[in-house]
């Protein structure tokens, strides 16, 4: 498996912009511009790792911005946004990502459709930018006291607008970075060209803007009131086995059997089933991608390890969980005593109120492996409000 890792550069004083507050820590419809981009990358079912430089100063700040989010902890930029690039590179050292990409903090309508462009364009020789080509005609002009006079028209047809994220193989661009510092290169392909790595555009979108004037608050804002909420419905389907014991974990709740569920985490089918539900609402993967079985660190972990870090990938994109339905299907165990207990239980990990719960349990009339009770399946359906 590549591994990748995203820096969101966000160490800017924003002096362009005006006001005491950074731009990227500024709210659009409730939600800081940091915590849009930072939750679009925690959420793309690709990136392992997702880690923002910022200014000490505004820490504090930070905390709001990220908070619930799984990501690794903030490092501190330098004086210009080439050194905040590197101090971040170097900082991820002990992870070796693979790839890196680049992400200006105050860019936050970047897509997984762009994310996805730029990962399959990267490669071991080759960086990837998102871009568009120039439309408007452009002119050089010299200055002549208060006026500004045209010299010449520039051919557009080689010209681009460059965007973010921009990828890179992280060693490569580490490097790059190394060999570049004091040279006030404004973006981390111009690092690349100074050292020679050939980088390729993939297309880019308008609305992948980077929020820099109050103008472009405000078009932000836009932007953000004609997307209408959208309602994202997913299932989850997951199966165990039983194997010699005296109890399952369902839902959390240890419900006596005379037999238990085998799996290399406590496997709670009900949660499993959930979690894979709930990361197919915001398209992030499955809880085998996330969690991978061959990882010694979940053995016998608790399901609702899982679980959280679903919800907390709903909640870095600006998700609510709307309602959750899960039914068992087996023979035995009977579910209906521990049913508001499991209730119960999921409302605290989901932090929705109980009525929006539904735990239900139906047989297969003795067909299948459920019917000649060598398992217990579950499935779960969701609703994610966004
Ligand atoms: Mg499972």
């Amino acid at each position: 498996m590549v591994k990748v890792a995203v820096l969101v550069v966000a160490a800017g004083r924003g002096h362009r912009f005006g006001g005491e507050l950074p731009k990227q820590y500024r709210t659009i419809d409730n939600r800081m511009i940091l915590s849009r981009t930072l939750g679009v990358f925690c959420a793309h079912p690709a990136i392992n790792y997702v880690r923002a430089v910022i200014h000490p100063d505004d820490l504090p700040l930070y905390k709001v911005a990220s908070e619930g989010m799984p990501i690794l902890d903030p490092v501190y930029g330098g004086p210009t946004r080439q050194d905040s690039v590197r101090l971040g590179l170097e900082s991820l050292e002990k992870e070796n990502p693979d790839i890196v990409l680049i992400q200006d903090g105050a860019r936050p309508f970047t897509d997984f459709g762009i994310i996805n462009k730029v990962l399959e364009a990267v490669s071991p020789t080759t960086g990837a930018i998102p871009g568009l080509p120039v439309t408007d005609t452009i002119k050089t002009i010299k200055i002549d006291g208060e006026k500004k006079i045209i010299e010449k028209t520039i051919d557009r047809s080689t010209l681009w607008r460059v965007q973010t994220p921009q990828g890179f193989t992280y060693k490569e661009i580490l490097e790059a970075h190394k060999k570049c510092i004091g040279m006030e290169l404004t973006d981390d392909a111009a690092v690349a060209e100074t050292v020679g790595i050939s980088t390729v555009i993939v297309p880019g979108s308008e609305d992948n803007f980077k929020i820099t004037t109050t103008d472009d608050l405000s078009r932000a804002e836009q932007l953000i009131k004609s997307r209408p909420v959208s309602i994202r419905s997913a299932t989850g389907f997951d199966v165990h086995q039983f194997e010699e014991g005296d109890f399952c974990t369902l839902c959390g709740v240890k419900v006596p059997h005379t037999a238990k569920l085998k799996g290399h985490s406590d496997a709670d089918v009900g949660l499993h089933a959930l979690t894979d539900a709930l990361l197919g609402a915001i398209g992030s993967g499955d809880i085998g991608l996330h969690f991978p079985p061959s990882d010694m660190k979940w053995k016998n972990a608790d399901s609702a390890i899982f679980l959280k870090h679903a919800v907390s990938l709903v909640k870095a994109i600006g998700g609510e969980i709307v309602n959750a339905d899960i039914t068992f299907i087996c023979e035995r165990p009977k579910i209906g005593a521990y049913r508001l207990q499991m209730v119960e239980n999921l409302s605290k990990l989901l932090n929705i109120s109980s009525n929006a719960i539904s735990i239900k349990a139906t047989t297969t009339e003795k067909l299948g492996f459920t019917g000649r009770s060598e398992g217990l399946a579950a499935q779960a359906c969701v609703s994610v409000r966004i």
